[in-house]
C-alpha cells in the first residue's frame, strides 16, 4: 500500500480531497474544533502536532465576530473580517506545526448566506493572487428550510466554490441543540424524531451536487450540540450506514458519501467508532474544548487567588506579575485544549496518521 503524503500547512482543493479520502480509506476521522482567537487556534494546531494527526479548525459566525473584536460597531463586518483574519493567521503559521490543517466555517443558515458569499469574495481575490482560497470548505446549513431551497442554494454556492477547489458541507435533517443561535430545538424529554435524516434526502443531494463539486453531508442521526444528561440522546449511526448503502447502489463504491458528525462533545466512544466506520471523516467538537480551556483557568485562579486581586501582596509585598500576566493563565487554558484533544484524536483513530511530510 502506498502512503500518500502532503505538504504541511493549510490544505485546499485536490489536497483536501486526498485528506478526506485518506481518512475514509484508513477508517479514521479528524476532529473539527471551533476556534475563536489566535490562542485557541494555536492550541488546536499544537494539539494536532503533538498527536501526529491532521486537524480541522473552524469558525462559527459568532467565533469569527469575536476574533475581529466583540466591540466592532458593525457586527456583520466583524463576522467577515474576523473569519478572514483567523484564516490568514492559520495560513501563515500552520506549516510550522508540521501537520495538515483544514480551514472551515461552521453553520451558516439562511440569514448567514451573505456572510459566506462575502467570504467567497475574499477567497476569489486570494485565489487570483496565489492560486489558493482562504478556506478549504464552508458549511451551509439550510436544514430548516424546504429541501428544494436547500438544494438550489447549495448548488449555486458549490458552483462558485468548485472553481477554486473548495468543498461545501451541507446539512440534511436537523442537529439538535443550539450553537450561536443556529440549530434545531432540543427538548431532552420529548420525542426527537425530527432529528433523524432521511436516506432518500441524502440520495437526492448526492444526485444534485456530486457532478458540481466536492461536498460533505452533516447527516443527523440523533446527535445534538452541547452536552446533555446521559441517556437522553439516542444516537442511531445506522442512519449513516443506510444512507451510504442507498447512494452506493447508484454510484457504486464503498462509503461514497463524505459524512460529518456534529455535536461530538459528550458522545459515547463506541458510537463515535461506529459512525467513523460508516464514512464519517469529520467530527465537530466545541463544547468539550470550551470547558477544557476554561477549567484550567478556573483551577489556576483557585490556586493563586491573591494574584487576581492584588498586583503586590498587601501583607508580605510579594509581586504577582508572573501569575496575572495573561500569557501565564491563557497558556494554562491552551494546555486544557491540548490535553482534551488527545482524547479526541484517540477516539477518532487519527493519532500518528498525519499525511504531512
Ligand atoms: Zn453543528
Amino acid at each position: 500500500m502506498t502512503q500518500t503524503t502532503l505538504k504541511p500547512g493549510v490544505v485546499t482543493g485536490k489536497d483536501y480531497e486526498t485528506l478526506v479520502t485518506a481518512c475514509k480509506n484508513g477508517g479514521y476521522a479528524l476532529p473539527a474544533v471551533n476556534v475563536t482567537s489566535s490562542s485557541t487556534a494555536n492550541a488546536v494546531m499544537e494539539a494536532a502536532a503533538k498527536a501526529g494527526s491532521d486537524v480541522i479548525l473552524q469558525l462559527s459566525n459568532g467565533g469569527a465576530q469575536f476574533y475581529a473584536g466583540q466591540g466592532m460597531a458593525d457586527g456583520d463586518q466583524a463576522k467577515i473580517l474576523g473569519a478572514v483574519s483567523c484564516a490568514r493567521h492559520i495560513h501563515l503559521v500552520a506549516e510550522q506545526y508540521g501537520i495538515c490543517v483544514v480551514v472551515h466555517t461552521d453553520h451558516a443558515n439562511k440569514k448567514l448566506i451573505p456572510w459566506i458569499d462575502a467570504l467567497l469574495d475574499w477567497s476569489e481575490k486570494r485565489f487570483k493572487r496565489l492560486g489558493k482560497p482562504l478556506f478549504s470548505s464552508h458549511m451551509l446549513d439550510l436544514s430548516e428550510d424546504p429541501m428544494e431551497f436547500n438544494m438550489s442554494e447549495s448548488a449555486r454556492m458549490l458552483k462558485r466554490m468548485s472553481k477554486m477547489g473548495m468543498s461545501l458541507e451541507i446539512e440534511l435533517g436537523v442537529t439538535g441543540g443550539e450553537e450561536d443561535g443556529i440549530g434545531g430545538e432540543f427538548d431532552d424529554t420529548a420525542d426527537n424524531s425530527h432529528l433523524y435524516t432521511q436516506p432518500e434526502d441524502v440520495l437526492e443531494a448526492y444526485n444534485k451536487l456530486a457532478s458540481i463539486g466536492h461536498f460533505s453531508v452533516a447527516a443527523s442521526f440523533g446527535n445534538v450540540h452541547g452536552v446533555y444528561k446521559p441517556g437522553n440522546v439516542k444516537l442511531r449511526p445506522e442512519i449513516l450506514k443506510n444512507s451510504q448503502a442507498l447512494v452506493s447502489k447508484t454510484s457504486g463504491g464503498n462509503n461514497p458519501l463524505n459524512l460529518v458528525f456534529h455535536g461530538g462533545s459528550g458522545s459515547e466512544k463506541a458510537q463515535i467508532s461506529e459512525a467513523v466506520s460508516y464514512g464519517v471523516f469529520k467530527m465537530n467538537i466545541d463544547t468539550d474544548t470550551q470547558f477544557a480551556y476554561s477549567e484550567k483557568v478556573g483551577n489556576f485562579v483557585d490556586e493563586n487567588p491573591k494574584a487576581f486581586k492584588y498586583q503586590i501582596d498587601p501583607e508580605n509585598g510579594t509581586p504577582y506579575k508572573k501569575f496575572y500576566d495573561p500569557r501565564k493563565w491563557i497558556r494554562e487554558a491552551e494546555k486544557g485544549i491540548i490535553e482534551r484533544l488527545q482524547e479526541a484524536f484517540d477516539d477518532l483513530g487519527s493519532k500518528g496518521k498525519s499525511l504531512a511530510k
